[in-house]
């Protein structure tokens, strides 16, 4: 990219307004092993055994779900209550809960703010589904950039979640799903009924970039990941870009989940109205960055979201554009119906309008670009949004996109 059609980088990127501040009893939920057996090692456990004690304490909290140090019968009394003077097993404040008949269920989960009395609070969202259930988690309070079609984007930045928040989230839904070993799900809950765990899958899909938050969300994917504990398959965890390219070829190496793309555009000038950071990564070097994503194979597939907004990138020749661009990249297509929010200008595409660009995108070999059943769901989205945009939820927002997202 050229200086002169480089924007300042602010006027691109805010800076968080707040740090993180630890409390004075840290929770020891998203440590890595490494970081859980220096832990233990600084309340007194010799070093020989720092490492089988993380070991346990990684049992507790991944596999049995502990929330209190006093359950874990296999550690000791005394190491017990060591644990307990120097840590908590915190995982973010559930401040409301809500159902929706179809099972979904969203959780406002309160964070720390620098300031005590000023907290913050993310959205945590659960979809079930038959044989899978699909836990869309946030990155960030706020978000670094500033999507013109997105809600989060017109708020301010004021944090990065750290990594026990990102993975807490994950604890928060099974807790309350009642899916540890032994526990059962509340009254009337709908969720996967075939034997298997209830949150089978995870969309970095919520609040912030992830991609602006890179260490604390490898660190926290890496242990949700892990074999031993949380267990859910990197094929089964898929992060949510709109296109932070230096941090793409970081995110197959060392994280190594699926890849999902904002594109939303098909023209530079358009893309930088939509998702300004093209002015820094324009198409042909997000779409490079792509091409080049570790591990990418036909059967790991990257796949790119295309919001469908009315009148402003709906056209067949976008659509024709759009599989241009992106052939010889094994990829699939998302479309997503736009939900409006309070305040936009934008509006989601008429149906049919959206049926005949994905006809296009799926006579070019890419099946079920929009969720199936096609045409319900869109449908019944576009138009039940559009008609209660003051009712909209983000629950709603979240809920949507993950499903397009894990068809
Ligand atoms: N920041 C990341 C992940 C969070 S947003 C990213 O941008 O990819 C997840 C997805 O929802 C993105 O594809 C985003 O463009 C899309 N999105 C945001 N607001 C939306 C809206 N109002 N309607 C439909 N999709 C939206
Ligand atoms: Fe941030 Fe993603 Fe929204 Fe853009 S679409 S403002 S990157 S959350």
């Amino acid at each position: 990219m050229s200086v002169e059609t480089a924007a300042p980088a602010a006027f691109i990127e805010k800076a968080p307004l707040e740090r993180y501040v630890p409390p004075i009893r840290p929770s020891l939920v998203g440590l890595s092993r490494a970081e859980l057996a220096h832990a233990i090692g600084q309340i007194g456990v010799a070093p020989a055994q720092c490492r089988m004690r993380a070991q346990q304490l990684w049992h507790w909290l991944y596999v049995r779900g502990a929330t209190r140090f006093d359950v874990m019968t296999s550690v000791s009394k005394d190491l017990r209550a060591d644990l307990e003077r120097a840590f908590t097993l915190d995982r973010p404040e559930v401040v409301a809960e809500q159902v929706s008949v179809d099972g979904t269920r969203k959780w406002l989960l309160r964070l720390p703010g620098e300031s005590a009395d000023r907290p913050h609070e993310v959205e945590c969202v659960y979809i079930p589904e038959t044989g899978r259930g699909t836990l869309c988690i946030s990155s960030q309070v706020g978000c670094t950039l500033n999507c013109s079609f997105c809600h989060t984007g017109t708020q301010r930045l004021v944090r990065n979640l750290t990594p026990g928040e990102i993975v807490g989230q994950v604890l928060v839904a099974r807790d309350r799903l009642g899916d540890w070993p032994g526990d059962a799900p509340p009254p009337g809950a709908i969720v996967p009924t075939d034997g298997g765990r209830f949150v089978t899958n995870i969309v970095m899909m919520g609040m912030g970039e992830p991609l602006y938050n890179f260490e604390a969300v490898r660190d926290a994917l890496l242990v949700v990941a892990d074999n031993e504990g949380l267990a859910i398959s990197k094929r089964k965890i898929t992060l949510s870009t709109s296109g932070v390219v230096p941090n793409i070829p970081r995110t197959g190496e060392e994280i190594g989940v699926m890849l999902a793309v904002s594109l939303h555009a098909v023209r530079d000038e358009l893309r930088e109205v939509l998702v300004p950071l093209n002015r820094k990564y324009p198409i042909a070097t997000l779409l490079d960055a792509c091409r080049n994503y570790p591990g990418l194979t036909n059967a790991k597939r990257i796949t790119f979201e295309y919001v469908m907004l009315k009148g402003v990138n709906d056209t067949l020749s976008d659509a024709r554009e759009l599989v241009r661009l992106l052939r010889g990249i094994p990829a699939k297509i998302n479309l997503i119906p736009f939900n409006p929010w309070p305040g936009t200008s934008y509006e989601c595409s008429d149906w049919d309008v959206i049926e005949r660009f994905s006809e296009v995108v799926f006579n070019a070999g890419y099946s079920s670009p929009v969720r199936t059943p096609r045409g319900r769901d869109i449908l019944a989205a576009c138009g039940q949004l559009k008609s209660a945009t003051e009712k909209l939820s983000a629950r709603e927002r979240m809920a949507l996109r993950a499903m397009a997202m894990t068809e």
